[in-house]
C-alpha cells in the first residue's frame, strides 16, 4: 500500500468531536460543541417537506436558487444597507466552514502567508495548511480578547495575502469595534490584502450593539469574503447550509473551486430559505433571544467558583476555573465531562501552540432546563 504523504500531519480529530464523543460517552451534558439543544421552527421544516413533495428534488444551480440569493441581497440591503448582486456576488454553500474553506481555497498559492487571530475557531489554520500557504499567528489580548493592531502591522510580510476576521468571535464571544474597522481598513489598503470575514454569528449579538459586518463598509466589502451560515440563524447547524458574499471578480473564482467540489447545495432547504427569509423578524430577534440566555447562564455561573468572562455576542462565553483547579484547560475540561458530568471545551484548543490560559469555552444555545441542570452540576466543585 502506498503511504500517503499528509497534508495535515498534526492535525488530529476536532476538539468539538472529541468534546461530543466524551459527552456521550459519560452520559454529560454538552456544553462544548456549538449547537441549540431547542427544536428549531416547524414552519421552517414544513417548507422543506413541501418543497419535496413539490418534487423540487434535482441540481439546484451551481452558485444557488435564484430565489434565495435575491432573498439574501434583499436581507444584506435591510440589515447592512448595502445594495448586493445576488446573481454574481452570492453563492449558496454547504455551512459557514466550507464558505471559509473556499474563499481561501480561491486566494492562496504556494508560500502565501494569512494573518489569523488566535484563539481562533479550528478550521482556520488547517484550511491555509492544506493550500500549501502559512498561517501567521497573533493573539488577541488576553486580558479582554481585543485585537493588537500592532501586533497584527508587525505580522505583515511581503507573503501575506490576507487576513480572517471572525465576529462575534468564536471562542470568546468578543466583538468588532468602529477602531478595530478603521484600522483594519489602514491594513488591508496598505498591504493589499484580502478579508475572509467569518460572520456566522452576525445576528448572535447583544446588548444593542450593532454588527460591524465587512458588508457596511465599501473599502472593505471590495475585498472581502464575507461567509455565513443559516444552521446558526434558524437552530439547524446540521442542516449544514451557508453562503458565501464577495465582489463578482473574487467570486467568480470562488464559483471555480465551488463546482468541482461540491458543485451545488440542498435543492429543498434551499426552496424553503428562499421563503422563510422574507420573514425578518426570525433573525432579527435572535440577539435578545440568545441575550436572554446567556444573563439566565451567567446568573446561574455566579453561584458558582467559575468566573465567566464577558460575552458580547456568539453562542458563547468563557470562564476562567482558577479558583478550583491547577490543571491545564485540557485535562480539566476531560475530568469536568467525566466526573461532573457537564461537557466543555478547553480555549487552548484554539491555540496552535496550546497556549493555556485556564479558561473554558461554555455554549449557552441550551434549553434553560438544560443550562440550570448543568449549573446545579458545576455548583459541586
Ligand atoms: N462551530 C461549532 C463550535 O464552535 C462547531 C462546529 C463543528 O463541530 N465543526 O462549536
Amino acid at each position: 500500500m502506498r503511504r500517503i504523504d499528509s497534508k495535515l500531519p498534526l492535525v488530529g480529530t476536532t476538539i468539538f468531536t472529541t468534546m461530543s464523543a466524551l459527552a456521550t460517552e459519560y452520559n454529560a451534558i454538552n456544553l462544548g460543541q456549538g449547537f441549540p439543544d431547542f427544536p428549531m421552527d416547524k414552519s421552517l421544516t414544513s417548507l422543506v417537506n413541501a418543497a419535496m413533495e413539490n418534487d423540487f428534488n434535482q441540481y439546484a444551480p451551481m452558485p444557488g436558487l435564484p430565489a434565495l440569493r435575491e432573498a439574501i441581497a434583499e436581507k444584506v440591503l435591510l440589515c447592512y444597507g448595502t445594495l448586493i448582486n445576488p446573481g454574481t456576488e452570492v453563492t449558496i454553500t454547504p455551512g459557514g466552514t466550507y464558505a471559509i474553506y473556499t474563499a481561501l481555497t480561491t486566494i492562496l498559492n504556494k508560500g502565501d502567508e494569512v494573518i489569523v487571530l488566535e484563539p481562533a475557531y479550528d478550521s482556520y489554520v488547517p484550511n491555509i495548511l492544506v493550500n500549501g500557504a502559512k498561517p501567521v499567528l497573533v493573539p488577541l489580548d488576553p486580558s479582554n480578547f481585543s485585537i493588537n493592531w500592532d501586533a497584527v502591522r508587525n505580522a505583515v510580510s511581503p507573503a501575506t495575502r490576507a487576513i480572517i476576521i471572525n465576529s462575534p468571535h468564536n471562542p470568546t464571544g468578543a466583538i468588532l469595534r468602529e477602531e478595530d474597522i478603521i484600522q483594519l481598513t489602514h491594513l488591508v489598503e496598505e498591504h493589499d490584502l484580502f478579508i475572509i470575514s467569518d460572520e456566522v454569528y452576525e445576528h448572535l449579538i447583544f446588548d444593542g450593539r450593532p454588527h460591524l459586518s465587512m458588508l457596511k463598509y465599501p473599502r472593505l466589502l471590495q475585498r472581502s469574503f464575507v461567509c455565513f451560515s443559516f444552521g446558526k440563524v434558524y437552530h439547524c447547524t446540521g442542516w449544514k447550509m451557508g453562503y458565501c458574499i464577495a465582489p463578482e471578480a473574487m467570486m467568480k473564482e470562488f464559483r471555480k473551486v465551488h463546482q468541482f467540489n461540491c458543485f451545488s447545495c440542498h435543492t429543498p432547504s434551499q426552496v424553503a430559505l428562499a421563503s422563510y427569509l422574507k420573514n425578518p423578524s426570525a433573525y432579527l430577534e435572535l440577539g435578545s433571544f440568545l441575550q436572554k440566555k446567556r444573563d439566565h447562564f451567567t446568573d446561574l455561573m455566579s453561584t458558582t467558583r467559575f468566573n465567566l468572562l464577558p460575552s458580547y455576542g456568539s453562542y458563547f462565553i468563557c470562564a476562567s476555573y482558577g479558583r478550583i483547579s491547577d490543571e491545564s484547560a485540557a485535562e480539566f475540561a476531560i475530568r469536568l465531562t467525566k466526573e461532573t458530568g457537564v461537557a466543555t471545551i478547553p480555549v487552548s484548543a484554539f491555540y496552535q501552540d496550546g497556549f493555556d490560559g485556564k479558561l473554558l469555552r461554555f455554549c449557552f444555545a441550551k434549553k434553560e432546563s438544560t443550562l440550570e441542570t448543568a449549573v446545579a452540576k458545576l455548583q459541586k466543585i
